[in-house]
């Protein structure tokens, strides 16, 4: 079977960018694959995160895996942190990996122009990508499920093992990205231009996918659009063909076919759809949610056994590198 690895990180609550462009796309994929699916807390910590809303989001992120759907008993779920392989392999690979192509990942450019001026910026954030290229390759993955905003760091995984590979000898396996078509960028709701993302300041930007219908309703009427007044699906009108995109992603159906079904009228029952299509996507999952974070035992018991799935595998992956770079093994 081939290997699929994926991860969200618990900076923020879940949006429905992160469902819809990431986690939608895992589920499908678990009776073909051995698939490992991680929360990256480590990553979170690349910037600042209150303690008590990491912890309580990372058991929460665990819920929203398992009421989308996914299934502990294909698939391995587990918190990143508890299989400490990911942070020994990422300073091996920190020394394979080199200043000047970190220095290129857009995800730091742009992470890094929106923090104020004065604000420190964590070496974290700029090795996120090498550390990402560790999750990755430890599990010997062939495909990561991401939205689009991370193809470039799957590439730069790829580069890495590609190198570590000709400078030692053949270790890893070079993983590709799979980037689902129709929801690979979902959009902000204020902003347009710019993809929906969790740690967003403007709660408005983004809907989560623990948000009440109430809540739904609101976001979406009061998403950015245009003054055109029609809902067709062109470049010139990204709010309107934003939310075309996000209904595209959950019924599976092509744009046209919700333009045609709005000829004729204005935004105001086009969004009113929209919110209602989203609200029927997520409310059976934030029942789900409800009801299991009800048992915290029984989510330990899964993150338990995921870990320590995980660690097998990780473990061997990590000895062999350690072994190829000259570190004296302890036994
Ligand atoms: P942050 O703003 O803290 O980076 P994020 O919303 O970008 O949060 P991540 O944890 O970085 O979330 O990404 C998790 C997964 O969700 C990745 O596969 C990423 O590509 C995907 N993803 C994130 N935002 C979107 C989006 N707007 N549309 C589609 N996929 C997305
Ligand atoms: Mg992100």
């Amino acid at each position: 079977k081939k290997i699929v690895f994926s991860a969200i990180k618990p900076s923020g609550e879940i949006t429905l960018g992160n469902y819809l462009g990431a986690l939608k796309n895992w589920i499908g994929l678990q009776d073909e694959y051995e698939c490992f699916y991680c929360i990256a807390d480590l990553h979170a910590i690349t910037v600042r995160q209150e303690p008590k809303d990491l912890r309580r989001r990372v058991l929460e992120i665990l819920a929203i895996y398992i009421a989308a759907g996914l299934n502990h008993e294909k698939s391995t779920l587990f918190v990143q942190s508890h299989v400490p392989a990911h942070s020994e392999a990422s300073w091996l690979l920190t020394c394979t990996a080199n200043m000047g192509e970190l220095s290129r990942m857009t995800q730091y450019k742009d992470k890094t122009a929106k923090l104020k001026e004065n604000t420190s910026i964590s070496a974290g954030l700029f090795n996120y990508p090498v550390l990402m290229a560790a999750d990755i390759l430890i599990y010997n993955t062939n495909l990561v499920p991401v939205g689009v905003d991370q193809k470039q760091h799957v590439e730069l995984a790829r580069d890495i093992a590609q190198r570590f590979n000709s400078s030692y000898s053949d270790t890893f396996v070079l993983p590709e990205a799979k980037v689902s078509e129709s929801a690979a960028k979902i959009m902000d709701l204020q902003d347009p231009t710019k993809k929906m993302s969790k740690s967003d300041d403007n709660e408005n930007s983004y809907i989560l996918l623990l948000d009440p219908p109430a809540v739904i309703r609101r976001k979406i009427s009061r998403a950015v659009t245009d003054s055109v007044g029609v809902v067709n699906y062109t470049d010139e009108q990204p709010g309107v063909k934003n939310l075309i995109n996000i209904v595209c992603a959950i019924q599976g159906i092509k744009p046209e076919a919700v333009v045609a079904q709005f000829e004729g009228k204005g935004y105001k029952d086009f969004k009113e759809f929209v919110a209602e299509v989203i609200i029927g996507e997520l409310e059976p999952v934030q029942i789900k949610v409800k009801e299991l974070l009800e048992n915290k035992e029984a989510l330990a018991a899964i993150y338990r056994e995921g870990a320590q799935k995980a660690s097998r595998v990780a473990t061997r992956t990590l000895r062999k590198m350690q072994k190829k770079i000259g570190l004296l093994p302890l036994e």
